[in-house]
C-alpha cells in the first residue's frame, strides 16, 4: 500500500514529504504551522532570537502599509513586517509563500540547509 505515493493525494496524502515541512525563515521571523491536507493551518509566528510569540500591530506609527511583528521579549523589537493591511492578508501572503515554496521544492534545499548545521 505504500507504495502508491503520487497523484490520487486528496484523501490519502499522509505520507507527502511536505508534511514534515512545519516551520521556516520567513521575512525575518521564524514561522510554525501545521498541515491540514495541503492547506496551512494554525500559522504563527515566532522570535528568532528568543522564540517567544510575536504579537501584531497594524497601526504602527511609522508605516501603515505593513503589519509589524513585534518581540515584547526583546525590548519591542520590530522582528518582522510582511505587507499589508490586515493580520489576515499578512497571515495568507506567509501561507502562500509556503505553499510556493512545497510547490517549487525550494523547502527540500532548506531543510538540507538546516540539517547541515
Ligand atoms: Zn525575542
Amino acid at each position: 500500500m505504500a507504495f502508491f505515493e503520487g497523484t490520487n493525494s486528496t484523501s490519502t496524502s499522509n505520507n507527502a514529504p511536505y508534511l514534515s515541512y512545519i516551520e521556516d525563515h520567513i521575512s525575518g521571523a521564524v514561522w510554525r504551522w501545521k498541515w491540514n491536507d495541503n492547506k496551512v493551518v494554525n500559522l504563527t509566528c515566532y522570535c528568532p532570537t528568543c522564540d517567544g510569540q510575536l504579537i501584531y500591530s497594524t497601526s504602527y506609527m511609522y508605516d501603515e502599509s505593513s503589519v509589524h511583528f513585534i518581540c515584547e521579549n526583546c525590548n519591542h523589537n520590530v522582528i518582522s513586517k510582511v505587507k499589508g493591511d490586515s493580520i489576515g492578508f499578512a497571515v495568507a501572503a506567509t501561507s502562500r509563500e509556503i505553499e510556493r515554496r512545497v510547490r517549487t521544492k525550494e523547502y527540500k534545499k532548506l531543510n538540507l540547509e538546516l540539517s547541515d548545521l
